[in-house]
Parts: structure tokens; C-alpha cells; sequence
């Protein structure tokens, strides 16, 4: 039994997420305490027991002490099982994280999966759906598998009530290297919204422009039916040869569309001044991947916590080692492969 300390580290929900994924693909049980112990609101949330349900329903595993509020599981892995599954959230919780504790083990189920995923499709601290479909899920497929994802309806807190649709077709992880991100192809951003004045994607837009100076059409509004809201985000893309990047800006209440726009262009700027394959986001989500692979590279910015813990975390359950180190550029070179 692997026993987990889930305060460790970066202390969030990716710790009790990627051990579920980890223990269905390696077939170790897992032991884990304190769940999300460095959150504000520690213990499991209704989003974060949806995923630990999901991970359950594709493989029969069992599972004790699962429910809202408990800050303590005990995981027992069954085996892998394709097939069509629809998980419904409840809240506004994110549909891209039940999707990442999942996805993974699908690759190694015995045959095509469908599912069907509600709840929150752009949520913060969480991979917006954009992300996964354009950035995260191309990777993924380079890696071997083909996995396709499509957008039924958005969800933004505090409604909820989007759904999106994925389909896998599995296929064993191939090592890759993700090293060079090749030319820049174009850049493009939109701030979406729905129940808020248009002033506010407006005002995005204007800000977001002046940190970036793109071609005025660059950057546009989308507006969402008013049924999929209240809702805002700004999402800021560049897309270069080999990996697109896509950094969100969330609209909040008391937070100014301006220094949100302002926030998420100059990151969008930082990375794009490097030379780094993956922002930090993509960093994270890409070691269980390469871990499960048997090994590869990339290059990224600066390791972020969500990237040192669950290096960390896949250590535990695997014999795979991950070093990060600084490259003369200022970005960094992250080597996964055996111990
Ligand atoms: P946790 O905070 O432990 O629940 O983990 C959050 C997960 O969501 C990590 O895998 C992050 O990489 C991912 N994530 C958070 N914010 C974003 C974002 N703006 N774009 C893409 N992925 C994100």
C-alpha cells in the first residue's frame, strides 16, 4: 500500500488525481491523508470525488472513505475497462480535471472509449477547454493514441452545466522529445463572456492588445448564449510549429478586466520571449504521460510546484526518475526516464 501525504508539496487536488490514475496503471493501492491539505477549503470537493467515482467506474476499483469534505481514501485499483461513460460533476467543478485523472488509464483500456463529461468547461485552476483540445491532446496523440475532444456547451462557475465529449482510441504511450518548438505560425485571442456587458470583453481585449502588439483583428469577442452563463474569459494563443500555447485570463467578480487581460498577456509574452517547448501548465500535465511512456523530454519555464510534486508523486508509484535543470537559454530541460 503506497501511503500519501496529500499536503505535501503543492498540497492540492492534482496529487489525489494523478495517484488514482497512477495506481490504476501500475495496479498498486494507495493510502492518502489530508487530502488538498494546503487549500483553503482542504478535504474533497464534490469535483474531486467525481473524479475519484470516475476513476472507480472505468475499472472497477474500490475505494474507501470517498465523500465530500473527507480528507482521507483508501484506493484498491481494479482493471482497466473501455467503454461509453458519462460523468456529470454536479457543480461547476471542472470537467478537465475528472478528464485528467481518466485519460490516461483509458490509453491502456482494451478498446475504444466514449465519454461524456458535465460540469465546469472553464473553470479557474483548472485546464479551460481550449487548453485540452488545442494544446494538451495534440501531445498526446503525437505520443501514439488518438483521442479527439469536442465542446457541447460551455460551463462557467457559478452555473455550471457544460458538457464536452471525448472520444479515445487507445493506443500504448510512445517516448517522445519535446525539445524545439519550432516557428511561430500565429496568434490569435478571444474574450469570450455571457450575462456581463460587453464592455468588459471590450476593455480585455484593448488591454490584452497593448501588452501584445499583435494586428488589431488579432484579438476578438465572442459572445455565448446567455443561457451558458455568467461567464468571462480571455483566452490568449500562439501557435508554433510543433505546440501550441494558450494562457487564460478568468473574469472574476472585483477583479478589473484590465489587469486580467494585462496578467495573462504579459505571461503569454514571457513564454513566448523564451524558448520553451511548454508553458508551465502543459509541464505538469505532460509527466504522468512521458512517466507512463517509459521516459522522454521537454523543455519548459521554471518548474512550477504543480510540476515538483507530482514528480514527486509519480517517483512513489513508478521507477522513473525526473530531473529538471536550467539551460543556458533560461528555460529549463525536464528528463523523465529510469532510475
Ligand atoms: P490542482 O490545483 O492541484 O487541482 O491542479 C490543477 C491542474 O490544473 C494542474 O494540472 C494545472 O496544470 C491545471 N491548470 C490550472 N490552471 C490552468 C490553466 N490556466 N491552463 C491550463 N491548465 C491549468
Amino acid at each position: 500500500m503506497i501511503k500519501i501525504n496529500g499536503s505535501e508539496g503543492e498540497g492540492g487536488g492534482q496529487i489525489l488525481r494523478s495517484s488514482a490514475a497512477l495506481s490504476l496503471l501500475t495496479g498498486k493501492p494507495f493510502h492518502i491523508t489530508d487530502i488538498r491539505g494546503k487549500r483553503e477549503k482542504p478535504g474533497m470537493m464534490r469535483q474531486h470525488v467525481t473524479c475519484i467515482e470516475a476513476a472507480c467506474a472505468i475499472s472497477d476499483s474500490s475505494c474507501e472513505g470517498l465523500h465530500v469534505g473527507s480528507s482521507e481514501i483508501i484506493f484498491h485499483p481494479g482493471k482497466i475497462k473501455s467503454g461509453n461513460y458519462n460523468f456529470k460533476v454536479g457543480t461547476a467543478g471542472s470537467t478537465g480535471l475528472v478528464l485528467q485523472t481518466i485519460l490516461i488509464p483509458l490509453l491502456y483500456a482494451d478498446g475504444p472509449s466514449h465519454i461524456i463529461l458535465e460540469g465546469g468547461t472553464h473553470n479557474m485552476m483548472a485546464p479551460p477547454f481550449d487548453f485540452i483540445e488545442r494544446v494538451f491532446l495534440p501531445i498526446i496523440n503525437r505520443m501514439g493514441p488518438s483521442v479527439s475532444a469536442r465542446l457541447i456547451r460551455h460551463g462557467f462557475f457559478p452555473r455550471g452545466g457544460g458538457r464536452i465529449e471525448i472520444d479515445i482510441n487507445p493506443a500504448p504511450l510512445k517516448r517522445i522529445d519535446c525539445i524545439d518548438r519550432g516557428e511561430l505560425k500565429s496568434v490569435n485571442g478571444t474574450a469570450m463572456f455571457t450575462g456581463l456587458p460587453f464592455d468588459v470583453a471590450d476593455r480585455e481585449v484593448k488591454a490584452a492588445r497593448k501588452v501584445l502588439s499583435w494586428d488589431e483583428e488579432a484579438i476578438g469577442v465572442r459572445q455565448l448564449p446567455e443561457d451558458q452563463g455568467p461567464g468571462n474569459i480571455l483566452l490568449l494563443e500562439a501557435q508554433y510549429e510543433h505546440v501550441t500555447e494558450i494562457v487564460s485570463g478568468f473574469g472574476k467578480l472585483g477583479l478589473k478586466a484590465e489587469r486580467l487581460a494585462k496578467t495573462a498577456a504579459n505571461r503569454l509574452k514571457g513564454y513566448m520571449n523564451s524558448e520553451a517547448f511548454a508553458g508551465p501548465y502543459l509541464a505538469d500535465q505532460l509527466l504522468l504521460p512521458m512517466a507512463i511512456a517509459g521516459g522522454g523530454k521537454f523543455t519548459t519555464v521554471k518548474p512550477s510546484q504543480h510540476s515538483l510534486t507530482n514528480a514527486e508523486i509519480i517517483s512513489l508509484f513508478t521507477d522513473i526518475k525526473i530531473e529538471f535543470s536550467p539551460t543556458k537559454t533560461g528555460a529549463f530541460l525536464v528528463l523523465i526516464g529510469s532510475k
